[in-house]
C-alpha cells in the first residue's frame, strides 16, 4: 500500500469503497477499491483470490484494466485504471439530450467490452450505469472526440457471489436483471449481460431515463411483460419450471417499442428489441450485435477507438 498514496474517495460501489490514488514512483492516478468481505475474520476466501488474480489478464481498451491486487492482513486492494466518471454521473450531469452519435458509439463499446470477456468465459452479471464507466464525450465540428468506455467490476460476482446487498447498505438494482434471473433461474450464461445491455441501451437512447425502474422482484417482472407481453410455453418454453416462477396476468405487449423510445430509429428499435427477450435462448449474443444494422454507419474512429 505504500507504492499509493490515498487521495480523495470517488465512491461507494456493491463491493466497498473507492478511492483516486497516486502511484508514488509512476505519479500514475489509479482508482483503489477495497473490498469489503462479509466475513472480515475469515479473510479472503482462496477461490475469490483465484478468480481475481485471473481478472488480471482480462485487457482491453473497454475493460477497467486491474492493475494490482494487494492482499495483506485479511484485507483486498484491487488497484484499476483510473477513468473521468461513471455512466450514472454522466447522466445526472447532462442538460439536453445525448447526441445520438454518441448513444450509437457507448451502445457499440459496451458490446465489445463483453464480446472480450464472454470470449474469455467471463460474465459480468451485475451490469448497469454505475459501473460502465467513460472518460466523457465531446463533439468537435459534429464529430465525437473521446468518449471511451469501460466495463467495471467484471468477474466480481463470481468471484465474492452475485450481490444481494451493497457495502453501503443500499439495496442492489434489479432494473438491470433479465426475467430468467428474477424467476430464480441459476444457470447463469453470457445472456445475463446482454439483457442488462438492452435495458442500458434503451437509458442511453433516453438521456438517463431508466426503462424499467421496479421497486421489487414482482414489480420488476410486471413491468417487463407490460412492455414485451407476458411469456408462454410457445415463447419460452419451461419458464414456469424455474424455481421462483409464480404466475403473472396475460399481458400483451400494448406500447410498442417505439413509444418507449421515440428517438431511436428504426434498427436501433430492431436491437433493442433482440436483446429483450424474455426467452434467454433467443437473445443476441454480443458478436451478433455488434454484426448488427444499427451499427453499419458507426464511423471508423470508433470501431477501432
Ligand atoms: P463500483 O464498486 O465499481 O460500483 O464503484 C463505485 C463508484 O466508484 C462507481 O460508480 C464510480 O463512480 C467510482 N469508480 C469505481 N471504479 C472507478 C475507476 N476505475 N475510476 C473512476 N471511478 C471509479
Amino acid at each position: 500500500m505504500q507504492k499509493y498514496e490515498k487521495l480523495e474517495k470517488i465512491g461507494e460501489g456493491t463491493y466497498g469503497t473507492v478511492f483516486k490514488a497516486k502511484n508514488r514512483e509512476t505519479l500514475e492516478i489509479v482508482a483503489l477499491k477495497r473490498v469489503r468481505l462479509d466475513d472480515e475474520d475469515e479473510g479472503v476466501p482462496s477461490s475469490a483470490l483465484r478468480e481475481i488474480c485471473l481478472l488480471k489478464e482480462l485487457k482491453h481498451k473497454n475493460i477497467v484494466r486491474l492493475y494490482d491486487v494487494l492482499h495483506s492482513d485479511k484485507k483486498l486492494t484491487l488497484v484499476f485504471e483510473h477513468c473521468d466518471q461513471d455512466l450514472k454521473k454522466y447522466f445526472d450531469s447532462l442538460n439536453g439530450d445525448i447526441d445520438p452519435d454518441v448513444v450509437k458509439s457507448f451502445m457499440f463499446q459496451l458490446l465489445r467490452g463483453l464480446a472480450f470477456c464472454h470470449g474469455h468465459n467471463v460474465l459480468h452479471r451485475d451490469l448497469k450505469p454505475q459501473n460502465l464507466l467513460i472518460n466523457k464525450p465531446t463533439m468537435m465540428q459534429h464529430k465525437i472526440v473521446n468518449g471511451e468506455l469501460k466495463l467495471a467490476d467484471f468477474g466480481l460476482a463470481r468471484a465474492f457471489g452475485i450481490p444481494v446487498k451493497c457495502y453501503s447498505a443500499e439495496v442492489v438494482t434489479l432494473w438491470y436483471r433479465p426475467p430468467d434471473v428474477l424467476f430464480g433461474a441459476k444457470l447463469y450464461n453470457t445472456s445475463i449481460d446482454m439483457w442488462s445491455a438492452g435495458c442500458i441501451f434503451a437509458e442511453l437512447a433516453n438521456s438517463g431515463r431508466p426503462l424499467f425502474p421496479g421497486s421489487d422482484v414482482e414489480d420488476q417482472l410486471k413491468r417487463i411483460f407490460k412492455l414485451l407481453g407476458t411469456p408462454t410455453e410457445d415463447t419460452w418454453p419451461g419458464h414456469n419450471q424455474l424455481p421462483d416462477y409464480k404466475p403473472f396476468p396475460v399481458y400483451h405487449p400494448t406500447a410498442s417499442i417505439a413509444q418507449v423510445v421515440p428517438k431511436l430509429g428504426g434498427k436501433g428499435r430492431d436491437l433493442l428489441q433482440r436483446l429483450l427477450n424474455c426467452n434467454p435462448n433467443h437473445r443476441l449474443s454480443s458478436e451478433e450485435a455488434m454484426a448488427h444494422s444499427y451499427f453499419n454507419d458507426l464511423p471508423p474512429a470508433i470501431r477501432n477507438l
